[in-house]
């Protein structure tokens, strides 16, 4: 008997999160792997969602590729908010009792969940839109709805799994002695919410500049990303289950949240992330586990 891969993609209606989906599809079916796989699109938004997926479906079908059409890959839309606990339990529970119970039965496996994580609308860049609702907004989704995911997916993750979070090179810019904070290799995930912690109260007291954070809630937040990415290969590794989380930039890319002054497409976007995601060969050039 088989054992399906199942590959979870959240923000999976469009951009580069769409892009991810479809080009692990036609990335897995070149690979002309035996093993079925199963690919989750989830969304926040079931409409959005379910009608990537069946143009999705549509685009895929002459290439034969899906399930239903004589392939071995398992397209299917699955509901998800990050931002929403009981969005996150209820996708655990689909996913523990269409794969769980048969993963005892050894026939079925969840070996990688892979959130491509997203950015709210909200651009932080411009003065006037930075305050502290910006950053609590912000993090919200791209630090602890990132983080929520991954404690409550975590332990369905079988070994050889892998986390590919999609994060920023944005994420880079704070002063050298918060950098050297945020790079402590004992940093754990409480001292990390600690330094999170400290600009939003830094914005609302409007000490941020001194203490040296930039007026960008976004990048702090794909900092909080980064982080958190090293975070948790590091207690993989020390746990040895052989689960890699990575971190990765997809660069700049054409999307709803960035426009048309975007060099890259999406399907360019995700590349890396794709390659992150089914390379069983990936080397890892960081120790940290990010790209
Ligand atoms: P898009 O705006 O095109 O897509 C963002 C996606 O995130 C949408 O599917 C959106 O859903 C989803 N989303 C937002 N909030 C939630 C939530 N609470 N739960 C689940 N899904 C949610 O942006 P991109 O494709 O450009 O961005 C994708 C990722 O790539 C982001 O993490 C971004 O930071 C990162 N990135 C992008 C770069 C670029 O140049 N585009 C550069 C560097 C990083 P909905 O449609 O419902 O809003």
């Amino acid at each position: 008997s088989f054992i399906t891969k199942v590959i979870l993609v959240t923000g999976g209606n469009k951009g580069i999160g769409y892009a991810i989906v479809r080009n692990l599809a036609l990335s897995y079916a070149n690979l002309s792997s035996s093993q079925p796989l199963t690919i989750l699109l989830t969304a926040r938004n079931p409409t959005l969602g379910q009608n990537s997926t069946d143009q999705l479906h549509e685009e895929l079908k002459p290439k034969n590729i899906l399930t239903d059409d004589g392939g071995n890959i398992d397209l299917k839309f699955l509901r998800l908010d990050i931002t929403d606990e009981q969005s996150i339990k209820d996708a655990k529970m689909v996913i523990e009792k269409d794969y769980g119970e048969e993963y005892l039965k050894n026939l079925y496996k969840l070996s990688a969940v892979l959130a491509s994580i997203f950015r709210l609308i909200h651009i932080t860049f411009k003065g006037d839109a930075f305050d502290v609702n910006v950053v609590r907004k912000t993090f919200a989704t791209n630090f602890y709805g990132t983080l929520n995911l991954i404690n409550h997916f975590y332990p369905l993750i079988r070994p050889n799994g892998r986390i590919v979070n999609v994060s920023s090179s944005v994420g880079h810019i704070v002063s050298k002695a918060l950098g050297q904070e945020f790079s402590k290799e004992d940093l754990d995930m409480d001292g990390l919410i600690e330094l999170m912690k400290r600009f939003e109260v830094a914005v609302e007291k409007d000490t941020y500049k001194q203490e040296g954070w930039p007026r960008q809630a976004y990048a702090v937040s794909k900092l909080g990303l980064m982080t958190m990415t090293k975070i948790l290969a590091r207690r993989a590794d020390k746990e040895g289950n052989n689960i890699k989380v990575f971190s990765c930039s997809p660069g700049w890319v054409k999307t709803d949240m960035n426009g048309e002054r975007a060099p890259l497409t999406p399907d360019q976007g995700a590349k890396i992330p794709v390659l992150l995601a089914l390379d069983e060969n990936i080397v890892i050039q960081n120790p940290n586990g990010s790209f």
